[in-house]
């Protein structure tokens, strides 16, 4: 299991510096993983499965969420495009999706435009 904050946040200095880093509801569930995600539930016994609904293979967990989950794929593709004009690699390094306001604005939109039926 990856430690999901770490890899948006690699130090404390980091994320001291972030100001425009404002947690909300859905974010303060993405950034540690510990949210309403099937792969969080059943560790807890709270779901009887891990898997996503896109798939009868894939756990649902933040990574998936982030990066590979099919239900919201054309939203992808314009985070990939935005971060393609930024000169920002898909699939990215977590930390920055955070790393500035823009990225930041644009990570909490995908999130939260995305995700409502999660979390
Ligand atoms: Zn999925």
């Amino acid at each position: 299991m990856l430690w999901f904050t770490k890899e948006f946040f690699p130090s404390i200095h980091g994320r001291l510096k972030a100001i425009h880093f404002v947690p909300s509801f859905r974010i303060t569930q993405f950034l540690p993983g510990h949210g309403n995600f099937k792969a969080y539930l059943k560790r807890f016994n709270l779901s009887r499965a891990d898997l996503c609904s896109c798939s009868s293979e894939e756990i649902q967990d933040v990574n998936h969420l982030i990066l590979s989950c099919s239900k919201v794929t054309p939203a992808r593709c314009l985070r990939i495009s935005s971060l393609k004009k930024n000169n920002l690699a898909w699939p990215p390094c977590f930390s920055t999706l955070v790393q500035n306001k823009t990225c930041f604005a644009s990570f909490c939109e995908f999130i939260d435009s995305n995700f409502t039926h999660i979390i």
